[in-house]
């Protein structure tokens, strides 16, 4: 892991965020951050595998919000139809 600002690789542990998430501060800048966070998807609450699989299957299949949530409540993920619509109008 590389700190976003100043490019150091140096952490030590800094407490774990409200999902449980180890977080690490820089040593150089004292920056926080998760493994997470260089991740496109950060600041969803949704693992990034959930996402792309929703993703994927919008626009590869073209299926409606409805039954993409359905489909990742079979798989264990409780995705409300408003996230979805929110979460593709944002990106
Ligand atoms: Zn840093």
């Amino acid at each position: 892991m590389r700190c976003q600002r100043c490019a150091q690789e140096q952490f030590v542990k800094a407490g774990r965020d409200r999902a449980g998430r180890q977080i690490y501060q820089c040593e150089a800048c004292r920056r926080w951050q998760t493994d997470r966070s260089t991740s496109a998807f950060r600041g969803y609450r949704f693992s990034d595998d959930i996402i792309a699989l929703a993703v994927r299957w919008y626009l590869r299949f073209r299926l409606p919000y409805a039954d993409i949530a359905e489909l990742l409540a079979e798989r264990g993920a409780h995705v409300d139809v408003c996230w979805l619509l929110r979460a593709s109008v944002q990106r």
